[in-house]
């Protein structure tokens, strides 16, 4: 159980403000005033991302770290002990895994039918949700169709129809009669406002250019906040965005600890960075307190990823000269499961009603990824994908060439060279998390696993130095390694994810850990040296005035992952097509796909001996990595030393 906290703003007597600190040694019963008491629980899920069974559509066979029907027992148990609660839901939830692929499929869900997730999550008796990023990634035709299955309403504020119009209401106020703790019932109104990333414009341009605006977080919830915090007792915020304490800019992505800082909050969930908060994922400072669980004073969760966690905020209610205020708060995030020496310890027992209501969309899943498309005449696995080259990327951009190069003859961009970008999409983000396929045939789940999101492809027509300095912001993955230092020292920043360490073919090149990262995570230059050495196309030195076309996805030509001189002004081909699908394609095409080496790289930090983690089955490095492995991390990790 979790410690309760005092309300600031009820101790403050005024609304929360950022940098005050959190150092309230006051004790809830000295704080509180007198009067009827309310305990009203709020839950949360966020990031389920078609995770309702807790099977693995790749490996086929369980997963008992992730699932809504796992997340349904801790919610039964978590509304057991209250004596009121309301269940929301925080966006990305209808893509994510092969079951939300096939969903979204043409022909499958017809006009009237309950997408499977909304199947099951109308079972559970949700209040209110918002959208996530994701919810965009399928079109806004079929996002409209799915939600129009959902038993409860979604809310969001900072998006709009491109003629102005509504997209969602951007609030609404839930009328709910609460048990007090004396027995009476009283009727209280609480708002509920909803937020998404205004980065959808960028990450889903193809979707939604011309028909959709969003609008910064903080700037659309400044305006909304005031007239929803006058006819409410209670106002949360639905919030898919994640935490930062850095600076705010327009239309910041990680927007949690801004918004908490508009006044008018009592309550924010969070999601969309796929953490823990409260908790070590997270540190305290700077209008954070990843102890109590607050955000510019303001209770805050944020509950994992794929049904990992339920996220709990305990809010306690007084009523003051009539009206109600909130004297105190707990906030802490629940697991389905825990990790003891790099097991899973399941914690729920999951609900076998949630996973039946959608056992027929769940079969089909199975079945369809379980088809042979053709056969890899390698082994492609994504354990080393990050310490040089690899068969991953070197799959990935072999299928987006082929695919491309018809799309661009006959275009004025046939002649430049043709160059792909590929990242390991599965390289480590949890210990299950690789991608790991043997040579022989090759199903759709396979393909579905080396290409995780459904991306379309995009190429761009970039200039040399424009080359060089994608591959720079790629190396921000990387610790900067120090020859003077003895031990050893991790060779992986773990903040930069793993879909933004883009390989490109045709091309070889050294990146030198000893030199500084150029740009930070969000893409910020951090400063004018280089890590990138002897950038080479065709053996010869890239010019950096020579002209080049990339085929990569659209999120990264529209400019996800902040990589310069990649911001949509450049793309030469926008194409209907995902490229899982163009993989798919590529494989059927030819009898046997030989996975060959298309680009050459390899690190330098001469002297230094670099750990490197990777899936816990693996017993040895590639030949070519001078490694070997020495234990299994507190995570469960398989742990490698590396001479660099
Ligand atoms: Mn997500
Ligand atoms: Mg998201």
């Amino acid at each position: 159980m979790s410690l309760w906290h005092p309300s600031r703003r009820a101790l403050l007597g005024g609304l929360p403000a950022l940098g005050l600190g959190s150092a309230f040694g006051i004790s809830p019963a000295t704080a509180q005033p007198g009067g009827t008491l309310i305990r009203l629980r709020l839950l949360e899920t966020s990031d389920l991302h078609m995770f309702v069974a807790d099977h693995d559509y790749y490996r086929d066979r369980p997963d008992l770290t992730v699932g809504l029907c796992r997340v349904a027992a801790l919610l039964e148990a978590a509304r057991a002990e209250a004596d009121n609660a309301l269940l929301f839901d925080n966006g990305d939830i209808i893509q994510g895994n092969p079951l939300g692929d096939l969903a979204a499929r043409p022909g499958e869900l017809g006009a009237g039918a309950v997408h499977p997730v909304f199947r099951a999550m109308n079972l559970l008796g949700y209040d209110a949700a918002t959208v996530g990023n994701h919810e965009f990634n399928y079109g806004l035709d079929f996002l409209e169709r799915a939600l129009g299955g959902a038993r409860f309403p979604f809310v969001c504020a900072n998006v709009t129809r491109a003629d102005g119009g509504a997209f969602l209401p951007p609030s609404l106020v839930l009328q709910r009669r609460l048990r007090a703790s004396d027995g009476t019932m009283h009727d209280l109104r609480i708002g509920v406002v909803g937020f998404v990333t205004p980065q959808i414009m960028v990450w889903d341009r193809t979707h939604l250019e011309g028909r959709l605006l969003a609008q910064d977080i903080v700037d659309a919830a400044a305006a909304v906040l005031p007239g929803l915090r006058a006819q409410c007792d209670v106002v949360i915020g639905l919030c898919h965005s994640g935490i930062s304490a850095a600076p705010r800019s327009n239309g910041f992505e990680n927007a949690g600890l801004h918004l908490a800082g508009v006044p008018g909050f009592d309550a924010i969930f969070t999601g969309h960075s796929h953490r823990v908060f409260p908790g070590p994922d997270y540190t305290s400072g700077r209008g954070i307190d990843a102890v109590a669980g607050t955000l510019a004073g303001v209770p805050a969760v944020m509950p994992g990823f794929w049904g990992s966690h339920l996220g709990v905020i305990d809010l306690e209610l007084r009523r003051d000269g009539g009206r109600w205020a909130v004297t105190g708060h707990a906030a802490a995030p629940r697991p389905i499961y825990r990790r003891e020496a790099g097991r899973v310890v399941p914690l729920v027992t999951p609900r076998a009603e949630i996973v039946e209501e959608i056992r027929g969309a769940h079969e089909a899943t199975r079945a369809w990824v379980s088809q042979p498309v053709g056969r890899i005449g390698q082994p492609v696995s994504s354990h080393f994908a990050l310490a040089g080259d690899n068969a991953v990327m070197d799959f990935i951009n072999a299928a987006q060439l082929w695919y491309a190069k018809p799309l661009l003859a006959g275009t004025p961009h046939e002649g430049l060279p043709m160059l792909s970008a590929a990242a390991p999409f599965k390289a480590g983000f949890t210990p299950d998390a690789f991608v790991d396929l043997a040579a022989g045939p090759i199903a759709i789940r396979d393909i579905a696993e080396v290409y995780l999101y459904p991306n379309t492809v995009a190429a761009v027509r970039v200039s040399g130095a424009t080359l060089l300095e994608w591959l720079e912001k790629s190396a921000g993955v990387f610790n900067r390694l120090d020859p003077l230092v003895a031990g050893p020292q991790a060779l992986i920043d773990r903040r930069v994810p793993s879909y933004n360490f883009d390989v490109i073919s045709g091309l070889s090149w050294t990146l030198d850990l000893t030199r500084p990262a150029r740009y930070g995570v969000s893409g910020v230059p951090l400063g004018e040296g280089h890590r990138v050495r002897d950038l080479r196309y065709g053996g010869q030195p890239v010019d950096p005035a020579a002209w080049f076309i990339v085929v990569t996805n659209n999120y990264r030509a529209d400019g996800g992952g902040g990589f310069p001189g990649l911001d949509g002004s450049n793309v030469v081909l926008r194409a209907p097509d995902p490229n899982r699908d163009a993989m798919i394609r590529f494989i059927e095409s030819r009898a046997q796909t030989d996975v060959a080496p298309l680009s050459r790289w390899n690190l330098s930090a001469p002297g230094v001996t670099a750990s490197f983690e990777t899936a816990p089955e693996v017993t040895a490095a590639p030949a070519w990595l001078k490694a070997r492995r020495t234990g299994t991390s507190e995570a469960g990790f398989a742990r490698f030393l590396i001479e660099l």
